[in-house]
C-alpha cells in the first residue's frame, strides 16, 4: 500500500490521491493529519484510507511532505462514526470531520503549555555542593535543599519558592547537578474557588433499583441486541443518581462514559454533582473553556487520563477507545441538534455510535421525544420508569389561570399578572420561599409601532419587527443581532405617539419591581447574562443562598436547576410557543410547561405553579396540567401518523437562500426536478415555499420538505445532489436531515 486518499478542507468531499513516501511509510495510517502539495500551496489534510492503486497514473500523482506528528490523529472509532454522519446528514466527508475534533485540536496552532520541571541528578553530589559552597553560592544552596525535599519540583515554584531566579537554576542544569525534565501542564478547566466535598451516594429507592435492572440488563445485552434504554423519569426523580450508578457499572468493567446535558443545564450545580462523586476521573466540556483549556481537555481524555466526560453536544465525540456508555440527558431538547453543517442530532449519533462500539446508551427525561418514547413502545430501545419524586415529593400542583377572564375583570387592571399569582409571590415573599418567573422571550417589548400611522420598526435586513431593550434604549433584531437606537418619534410621520407591544423579560422584571418593590429580584436571560460565565454562576448562588426573592427568566432558568427553597412558579404565558408554525408546537409545549414546573418543590415544601394562558382548553396546556403524558402522547401520534409527520415518517428539510429572491426560488425548483427521480409515492413533497422566516440577513428563504418513507437511496441521491449540483454563487443551499427547527 503506498498510496494515500487524503481530503483537504472544502475539498467537496472528494479525496485526492497522493503517494505516501519510503521514510513515511510507518507513521501514516487512517485520521492522521499530514502536509500535502495543493495546487502551488501545501495543505492540511487528513488521511481516509490507504490503497494500492490509483486511477490515475503513479508519475501523474504527488507525495505526502510530511506527517503532523505533533497533531492526535483521529481515532479509527470516530472515523467510523464521521463516515456514517456524513452519508446520513448529507454533507461531506470533511463537514463531518470537522464535527468530530473541536478547532482547538484541529487547528493545530494551540500546543501544550510545557513546563520545566526539576530533579537532582545525584543526590550525594547535590549534598555534597551544600556543605561546600552553600556559604559562597546561597541560592544555588537554597534551590538544591528545595528540590531535594521537593523531587519533580516545576520551575515556578522553585523560583517562587526561592526566590532564585532562572539563570541561576540553568547554571545548576549546565554545571550537571540539576535535570531538566518537560511536563504538559493541564490547564484546569474547574475555577480555584470551587471547593468540592466528596459526596456519599445515597441508598437507591425501590424504582431506581428497578431501573438499575433494566440498564443492568442492557449491559448485559439480556434481551438480544438492545443496547439503547429510555430512562423516563418525572422531574425529581433521581435520574441523575440513576446515571452515576451506571457510569459505576461502566467502571467495573473498565469502560469509559459521556455524559450529554444540554448546554444550558450545564451549571455548576451539574458539574459539582458528578465532580464531587467521581472527582479527578471527570473531565468537563462547556462553552466558557478557553482554546487552551479545551484542547487540554481533549488531550486528557485522548491519553486515557479520565474516564468520563461531561459536556453539552460535541462531548459526544470525546475520543475514548473503551467506550462503556453515553448517557443523554433531557435527551428531547432540542439543542442536541446543532444548527449549523454537519446538522446530526447529539441524541440520534449517540445511539449510532453506542451501537458501533457495542456501549449502553441512557436517554432520560421527564418528557421524552415522541421519537424515543415509541422506540421505546416498539421495543427498540429498554423501557425504564420512575414515577415518583424521590423521597416521595409531592408533584406541584398545577393551576391554570385563565386570561381572557382575567383581563375583563376591572379589578386586574390589564395587568400582565394574574390576580392569583401577585398573592402567590406576596405569600411567598412573607414566608422566605422564592418564586421562579418564567417567560421565554427576551426584551421589553417585541414591537414598536406608530399609533398614529401604523408605522412597525422592523429590521431592514430580516422579514421579523426589532424587539425594544428598554435599558439599552435601543430596538434589535433577534434574528441577525443588528442594533439600532430607539425611536422616541416616528421615523415616518413624526408623531410621538409609539406604542409597544408583546411583552419580553425586561418588562415582567420591571412590572414585577414595581408590585415588590421590597424583594430583591434578579432576571436571567442572555441579555442579562450575555458571554460572562461568573455572572451567571453567580446569580445562582445568591438564588441558592436565599439572598434573591425572584428570579425572572427565559429557558435559561427553565432547566436542570435545583433549588429546595423555590415553592412558586410563574408562567406568564404559556402560549407562545403553541403558536409557531411547527408540527411540532404543541409537544414543545408540554415538554416547556413540564419542565419548568419541575422547578420547584424540590425540597419538603410542596411547590405550586401557576400557568397563565389565553387558550386553557388547547390539549397541550390540559394534558401537562394533569401530568398526562401517556394519553397526550396517544392523541399527537394520531395525527402525526395521519399526516406522516415524525416519527412516523421521516423529514428532511431543504434549505435555499439567497439574495435575489426570484432566482432562489428558480433555483429550488429546479433542484426539486432533479430529485423527481427517486421520488416513490410514499414520499410527501411541499414546497418549494417561502421559509416561515421569508428574510434573514438581507437574503430570501425558501424550503423544500420531504417527508414520509425517505429509503436509503433517496438519501444518497440527495447526498449527491446536495453536493454535486452547480449553483449560482449567489446561492447557498443545504439539507436538514430529520430538521426540529422548521422556520
Ligand atoms: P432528576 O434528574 O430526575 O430531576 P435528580 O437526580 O436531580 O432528579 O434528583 C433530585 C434530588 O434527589 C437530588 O437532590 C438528588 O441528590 C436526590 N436523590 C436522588 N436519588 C436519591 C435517593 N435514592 N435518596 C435520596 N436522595 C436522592
Ligand atoms: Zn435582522
Amino acid at each position: 500500500m503506498r498510496i494515500a486518499k487524503v481530503i483537504v478542507n472544502l475539498s467537496l468531499d472528494r479525496h485526492f490521491d497522493y503517494l505516501i513516501p519510503e521514510d513515511l511509510v510507518d507513521k501514516i495510517r487512517t485520521g492522521v493529519q499530514v502536509n500535502i502539495p495543493f495546487g502551488k500551496s501545501a495543505r492540511l489534510g487528513y488521511v481516509l484510507g490507504l490503497k494500492d492503486h490509483s486511477d490515475f497514473s503513479p508519475e501523474k500523482l504527488k507525495s505526502i511532505i510530511s506527517v503532523c506528528e505533533a497533531h492526535p490523529e483521529i481515532p479509527d472509532n470516530l472515523m467510523r462514526l464521521g463516515k456514517w454522519i456524513s452519508e446520513y446528514y448529507c454533507c461531506s466527508q470533511e463537514q463531518a470531520v470537522k464535527a468530530l475534533l473541536p478547532l482547538a485540536v484541529r487547528s493545530g496552532k494551540i500546543t501544550h503549555k510545557h513546563e520545566k520541571h526539576y530533579t537532582v541528578k545525584s543526590v550525594e553530589k547535590a549534598q555534597e555542593f551544600i556543605f561546600e559552597k552553600g556559604n559562597r553560592s546561597k541560592s544555588k544552596a537554597e534551590v538544591l535543599k528545595y528540590i531535594l525535599q521537593h523531587p519533580a519540583a516545576s520551575l515556578e515554584s522553585i523560583t517562587l519558592e526561592t526566590g532564585a531566579t532562572n539563570a541561576i537554576i540553568n547554571q545548576l542544569v549546565k554545571n550537571d547537578l540539576l535535570e531538566e525534565e518537560k511536563r504538559t501542564k493541564f490547564r484546569s478547566a474547574f475555577s480555584d474557588e470551587a471547593e468540592f466535598v466528596p459526596s456519599i451516594p445515597p441508598q437507591l429507592n425501590e424504582e431506581q433499583i428497578n431501573a438499575m435492572k433494566v440498564i443492568d440488563d442492557v449491559f448485559d445485552r439480556k434481551h438480544g441486541k438492545q443496547h439503547a434504554v429510555l430512562l423516563y423519569g418525572v422531574t425529581g426523580s433521581g435520574k441523575t443518581e440513576v446515571y452515576m450508578r451506571a457510569i459505576e457499572t461502566a467502571f467495573k468493567k473498565d469502560l469509559t462514559a459521556i455524559v450529554l446535558v444540554p448546554e444550558i443545564a450545564l451549571t455548576p450545580q451539574t458539574m459539582e454533582r458528578f465532580i464531587s462523586r467521581f472527582g479527578k476521573m471527570v473531565s468537563i466540556l462547556h462553552s466558557g473553556l478557553t482554546d487552551g483549556e479545551r484542547y487540554d481537555e481533549w488531550m486528557k481524555i485522548y491519553r486515557g487520563l479520565v474516564k468520563i466526560v461531561v459536556g453539552a453536544r460535541s462531548a459526544l465525540f470525546a475520543p475514548f477507545k473503551n467506550l462503556g456508555l453515553i448517557v443523554v440527558d433531557e435527551e428531547h431538547e432540542h439543542s442536541y441538534k446543532q444548527e449549523e453543517t454537519p446538522r446530526y442530532n447529539a441524541r440520534d449519533v449517540a445511539v449510532m455510535r453506542g451501537y458501533m462500539e457495542n456501549a449502553v446508551v441512557i436517554l432520560g427525561s421527564a418528557t421524552p421525544s415522541f421519537e424515543s418514547y415509541r422506540n421505546a413502545l416498539n421495543g427498540k430501545y429498554a423501557l425504564a420508569r420512575l414515577e415518583k419524586r424521590v423521597d416521595d415529593r409531592l408533584m406541584p400542583v398545577m393551576r391554570a389561570v385563565d386570561m381572557k377572564v382575567e383581563m375583563l375583570s376591572s379589578a386586574s387592571k390589564g395587568s400582565i399578572f394574574s390576580r392569583e399569582l401577585v398573592e402567590a409571590v406576596k405569600f411567598r415573599i412573607e414566608r422566605a420561599e422564592q418564586t421562579m418567573i418564567f417567560l421565554n422571550r427576551r426584551g421589553f417589548a417585541t414591537q414598536m409601532s406608530c399609533v398614529h400611522c401604523g408605522f412597525v420598526a422592523e429590521c431592514s435586513q430580516c422579514s421579523v419587527s426589532y424587539t425594544y431593550h428598554k435599558k439599552r434604549e435601543c430596538l434589535s433584531c433577534h434574528i441577525c443581532g443588528s442594533i439600532i437606537k430607539a425611536y422616541y418619534k416616528c421615523p415616518d410621520c413624526g408623531a410621538d405617539d409609539i406604542r409597544y407591544k408583546g411583552i419580553g423579560t425586561e418588562k415582567v422584571e420591571n412590572l414585577i419591581t414595581a408590585i415588590f418593590p421590597y424583594a430583591k429580584i434578579r432576571r436571567m436571560d442572555s441579555d442579562t447574562m450575555a458571554g460572562k460565565r461568573k455572572r451567571y454562576e453567580d446569580v445562582l448562588r445568591d438564588f441558592k443562598s436565599g439572598k434573591i426573592d425572584i428570579l425572572v427568566g427565559t429557558q435559561m432558568i427553565a432547566k436542570g436547576l435545583d433549588f429546595p427553597k423555590v415553592t412558586l412558579i410563574g408562567i406568564v404565558n404559556a402560549d407562545l410557543s403553541l403558536h409557531i408554525p411547527d408540527f411540532r408546537a404543541s409537544e414543545r409545549t408540554f415538554q416547556l410547561l413540564t419542565q419548568v414546573a419541575g422547578r420547584a418543590g424540590r425540597g419538603d415544601i410542596p411547590g405550586e405553579v401557576f400557568v397563565q394562558t389565553y387558550t386553557p382548553q388547547n390539549p397541550a396546556i390540559q394534558y401537562a396540567m394533569k401530568y398526562d403524558y401517556e394519553n397526550f402522547y396517544q392523541e399527537e401520534i394520531d395525527l402525526r401518523e395521519k399526516f406522516s409527520y415524525p416519527p412516523c415518517g421521516h423529514l428532511i428539510a431543504v434549505h435555499f437562500k439567497g439574495a435575489d429572491s426570484a432566482k432562489v426560488a428558480n433555483f429550488a425548483d429546479e433542484f426539486l426536478e432533479r430529485m423527481r427521480p427517486s421520488l416513490s409515492a410514499d414520499i410527501l413533497v411541499s414546497g418549494p415555499v417561502p421559509a416561515p422566516l421569508e428574510k434573514a440577513k438581507n437574503k430570501y428563504r425558501f424550503l423544500i420538505i420531504f417527508r414520509g418513507v425517505l429509503s436509503k437511496n433517496f438519501r444518497t441521491h440527495l447526498r449527491e445532489n446536495m453536493l454535486k449540483i452547480k449553483k449560482p454563487n449567489d446561492i447557498d443551499y443545504y439539507a436538514d436531515v430529520d430538521a426540529v427547527n422548521l422556520s
